[in-house]
């Protein structure tokens, strides 16, 4: 029986496992397949309080899992299958085994929307993509789009003028929700150009990926085609919750219900991270809602008898 069992490998993860070994609970972290959760698809930290000379997503991840591993947090790289929550011997299995827990942390995060448009899933990887930084480099001195008027759409945007040469940012309101700061940026930014009021209607392509993104003007119908060889979505999440379904409380969206402290629906089940966040999903939100739920679940074993 394990004391801790955490499954989810971002942020919020890897804090909980830093807390939970430091507190000698010996936390098994499930990582799945995305290993460093959203964060280590990105490409610039510049708001992680500690690094003012900002650093790679990659390496802020690397950095977390370490600090945690050297008190004893072990990773498992398993995708977790299916859990069964019983208060008191919590049961986790993945694709190469079971766990039973006493206590788990889920920090599963959130997973990129996508447009719902034809072509979209046809061209999936071979034009269409989610991660400027994983993808944008292929895309050097060719035209490329962005979709949403997020923060995500302006780091993308401006992510993709290191190689691309002209950048279209396709957002459906005349108004910007990103931040002041990467708003400025990215209107200041001689490669990018907004389309405001516009929607994406269809990705078009060929056998070798895309070759245009046919955009409409809302107000007016009136549709052109950009031949855009890369398409770009930056439109917001989903939580990572099909797992729980009906195993926990939710909201109307899917994310975790949780009290203020990090308690679930289900007794010795904790959330922190995106999975149990829409308002403000940062690294350091997701790391201070990590760090609760171990302390959470440190406290709650020992009540119960740990
Ligand atoms: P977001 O803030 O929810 O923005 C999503 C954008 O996509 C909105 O502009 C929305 O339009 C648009 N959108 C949603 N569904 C759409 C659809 N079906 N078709 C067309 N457009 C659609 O999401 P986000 O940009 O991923 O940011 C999420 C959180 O992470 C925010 O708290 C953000 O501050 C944070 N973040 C921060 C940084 C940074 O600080 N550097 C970087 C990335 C993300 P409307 O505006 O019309 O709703």
């Amino acid at each position: 029986m394990e004391q801790v069992v955490i499954i989810g490998g971002g942020p919020a993860g890897y804090t909980a496992a830093l807390y939970a070994a430091r507190a000698n609970l010996s936390p098994v972290v499930l990582t799945g397949s995305t290993i460093g959760g959203q964060l280590s698809l990105t490409s610039e930290i510049e708001n992680f309080p500690g690094f003012p000379e900002s650093l790679g997503g990659m390496d802020l991840m690397d950095r977390m899992r370490q600090q945690a591993e050297r008190f004893g947090a072990v990773m498992k790289y398993e995708e977790v299958t299916s859990v069964d929550f019983d208060p008191g011997a919590h049961r986790i299995r993945t694709d190469q085994g079971e766990y039973t827990a006493k206590t788990v942390v889920i920090s599963t995060g959130s997973s990129p929307r996508l447009l719902d448009v034809p072509g979209e899933d046809t061209f999936f990887g071979r034009g269409v993509s989610t991660c400027a930084t994983c993808d944008g480099a292929f895309y050097r001195d060719r035209k490329v789009a962005v979709v949403g008027g997020g923060d995500s759409a302006m780091e993308e945007g401006l992510f993709l003028t290191r190689f691309a040469s002209q950048v279209w940012i396709i957002h459906r309101r005349h108004e910007l929700r990103a931040s002041r700061i990467m708003q400025e940026r990215a209107l200041e930014h001689p490669k990018i150009t907004f389309l405001w009021g516009s929607v994406v209607d269809e990705v078009l392509g060929e056998a070798a990926g895309v070759t245009g993104v046919r955009v409409r003007e809302l107000e007016t119908d009136r549709v052109d085609d950009l031949d855009a060889e890369g398409l770009f979505i930056a439109i917001g999440h989903t939580p990572n919750t099909a797992l729980f379904e009906g195993k926990l409380d939710v909201d109307e969206q899917g994310y975790i219900l949780t009290d203020r402290r990090q308690h679930t629906s289900v007794p010795g089940v904790f959330a922190g991270g995106d999975v149990q966040d829409h308002v403000y999903r940062q690294a350091v939100t997701a790391a201070g809602t990590g760090c609760a739920a171990a302390m959470e679940a440190e406290k709650y074993i020992a009540e119960n008898g740990g």
